[in-house]
C-alpha cells in the first residue's frame, strides 16, 4: 500500500505545472530548515542553560548568575578607552572593580557588578521576595570615571593622579585616595601588582607618579624652578602617625601659630631619580608589615599617606605636594560593635577618619564651607591640600566584584557618591 500511495503522490506532484512545483519544493524545504534553525537553537540555548547549572553545581546562587548574564546580553558595552577624553575636575571621584580571584572563582562567587559604560557601574544585588523567588535589585552609580576589570593600572593611573603631577609643579596640593573595602585592590592600585611575598612597586601609582615627576623636573618646562623632590611615607593607626621611613616612630602633630599643620620630626628623603623613590617604597613597605600575618594584616586598619614634596631651592618654602593614601578597609569602621576592645578601638578611629575626610573633600567643593580637619588625624594632616589656593582631589573607589562583598560595594558606592555630590542637607548629613 505504501507503493500506491508514493505513486499517487507522484503522479499529483506531476501534475502540477512546474513553476508551481518547484515553488511549493522551495517553500517546503524552506520550513523544513527553518524548522531545523529553530531546533538547534532551542538545543543550544538548552545546552547554554544545562553548562550554566552545571558550572554551578550545588551552588544556591547559579540563579543570580543566570540572571545577571541576562542583564548583560542586553547591554551595549562602551567600556572607558585610553583616547577618551580627561575631565578637568576640581575633585574627581572614580570607581575601580578588580576582577575575581582564584579563591573567589574556586568558591564559585559571583560577579554582581557590571561596567556598562566610562562613567558608569552597576551593582546587582541578589534579593528575595517573601515566597522566596529570586530577583535583583540593580543599583547605578555614576562617577567622572568607572574601570572596570580589565583596566590596567596605567589606564587608572591617567585618568586619576596622573593630572595631580600637573598641579604639584603649578605650586598646588593634589591628594589622591585608594578608598574600599580590605581586599578591594587599594594597595594593588597605588603600590603595584602584589606577586606573594614581593610587589611590583614599578606598576603602581606611587612609582608611575615619580615617574612623572622627574619627568617634569627635568622638562624645559619647569627645569628652570630648580625644585627640590622629597619623599615621605607614614602610616596613620588609631589617630597615631608612625614614620615608616624611620623604624615606625611615633610623630606628633601640632598646629603652630600661623595654623600650619607640622608632623614634627617626619622623614623628609631628598630623591633624586625614580629608583631612590622604589627603594624608599620598598622599605617603608616592609616596616608597614612588619609584625602583621596573613591572618591578622595591619595595614589594612591603618591609612598609609605617601608624600612627594616639591620645595624651591632656596628657603625650601614648599612649591607643590602630592599625597598618595592607601586607606584603611571601610569594613573595619563598622566593628565599633565588636566584642574586642582593640578592633573596637580601631573601628571607632577609622569610622571618624573617613567620616571626617568625606566632610573635608565635601567641603573643599563648596568653597567657603567650613572644612571639619580637626575632625580627625588624617583631615589634620592634610589640612594644607584642603585650604589652599590650588587644590585637587582624587578618590578611587575600589569594588570587590564578589556576591559576597556586595553590601561592603554598596556601601563603598554610597559613601563615594556622597563625596561627589556637593551639597549638604539641612542637617548637614547626607
Ligand atoms: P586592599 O589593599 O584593598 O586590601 P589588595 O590591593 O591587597 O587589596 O588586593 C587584594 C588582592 O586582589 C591582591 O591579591 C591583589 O593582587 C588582587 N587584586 C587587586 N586588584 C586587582 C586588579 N585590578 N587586578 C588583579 N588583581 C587584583
Ligand atoms: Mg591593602
Amino acid at each position: 500500500s505504501t507503493e500506491i500511495v508514493q505513486e499517487t503522490f507522484n503522479t499529483s506532484m506531476s501534475n502540477i505545472p512546474r513553476l508551481r512545483r518547484s515553488s511549493v519544493v522551495t517553500e517546503i524545504e524552506r520550513l523544513k530548515k527553518s524548522r531545523e534553525q529553530r531546533r538547534q537553537k532551542q538545543a543550544e540555548k538548552k545546552e547554554e542553560k544545562e553548562a550554566l547549572m552545571n558550572s554551578f553545581p550545588g551552588n544556591p546562587n547559579w540563579q543570580f548568575s543566570v540572571m545577571i548574564k541576562e542583564y548583560r546580553s542586553t547591554l551595549d558595552l562602551k567600556p572607558l578607552k585610553d583616547s577618551d577624553p580627561m575631565k578637568q575636575c576640581l575633585i574627581t571621584v572614580c570607581v575601580r572593580k578588580r576582577p575575581l580571584n582564584k579563591r573567589e572563582l574556586a568558591k564559585k562567587d559571583v560577579d554582581v557588578i557590571t561596567v556598562p559604560k566610562k562613567d558608569l557601574i552597576v551593582v546587582h544585588e541578589p534579593k528575595l521576595k517573601v515566597d522566596l523567588t529570586k530577583y535583583l535589585e540593580n543599583h547605578e552609580f555614576k562617577f567622572d570615571y568607572a574601570f572596570d576589570e580589565y583596566c590596567s593600572n596605567d589606564t587608572v593611573y591617567k585618568f586619576t593622579a596622573k593630572p595631580l603631577v600637573d598641579t604639584v609643579f603649578e605650586g598646588g596640593m593634589a591628594t589622591c585616595f585608594a578608598y574600599g573595602q580590605t581586599g578591594s585592590g587599594k594597595t594593588h592600585t597605588m603600590g603595584g601588582k602584589i606577586c606573594g611575598k614581593s610587589q611590583e612597586y614599578k606598576g603602581g601609582i606611587y612609582a608611575m607618579a615619580a615617574i612623572d615627576v622627574f619627568e617634569h623636573l627635568h622638562s624645559p618646562k619647569y627645569e628652570h624652578l630648580k625644585l627640590i623632590v622629597t619623599a615621605s611615607f607614614f602610616e596613620i593607626y588609631q589617630g597615631k602617625l608612625f614614620d615608616l621611613l624611620a623604624d615606625k616612630a611615633t610623630l606628633r602633630v601640632l598646629e603652630d601659630g600661623k595654623q600650619h599643620v607640622q608632623v614634627v620630626g617626619l622623614t623628609e628623603r631628598v630623591v633624586n631619580s625614580v629608583d631612590a623613590v622604589l627603594n624608599l617604597i620598598h622599605g617603608g613597605n616592609q616596616a608597614r608589615t612588619s609584625g602583621s600575618t596573613a591572618a591578622n594584616p595591619t595595614s589594612s586598619r591603618s591609612h598609609a599617606v605617601f608624600q612627594i614634596t616639591l620645595r624651591s631651592s632656596r628657603g625650601h618654602q614648599i612649591h607643590g605636594k602630592l599625597s598618595l593614601i592607601d586607606l584603611a578597609g571601610n569594613e573595619r569602621g563598622a566593628d565599633t560593635a565588636s566584642g574586642d576592645r582593640v578592633t573596637r578601638m580601631e573601628g571607632a578611629a577609622i569610622n571618624k577618619s573617613l567620616l571626617s575626610l568625606k566632610e573635608c573633600i565635601r567641603a573643599l567643593g563648596k568653597k567657603g564651607a567650613h572644612l571639619p580637619f580637626r575632625g580627625s588625624k588624617l583631615t589634620q594632616v592634610l589640612k594644607d591640600s584642603f585650604v589652599g589656593e590650588n587644590t585637587k582631589t582624587c578618590m578611587i573607589a575600589m569594588i570587590s566584584p564578589g556576591m559576597t562583598s556586595c553590601e561592603h560595594s554598596l556601601n563603598t558606592l554610597r559613601y563615594a557618591d556622597r563625596v561627589k555630590e556637593l551639597t549638604f542637607s539641612s542637617d548637614g548629613e547626607p
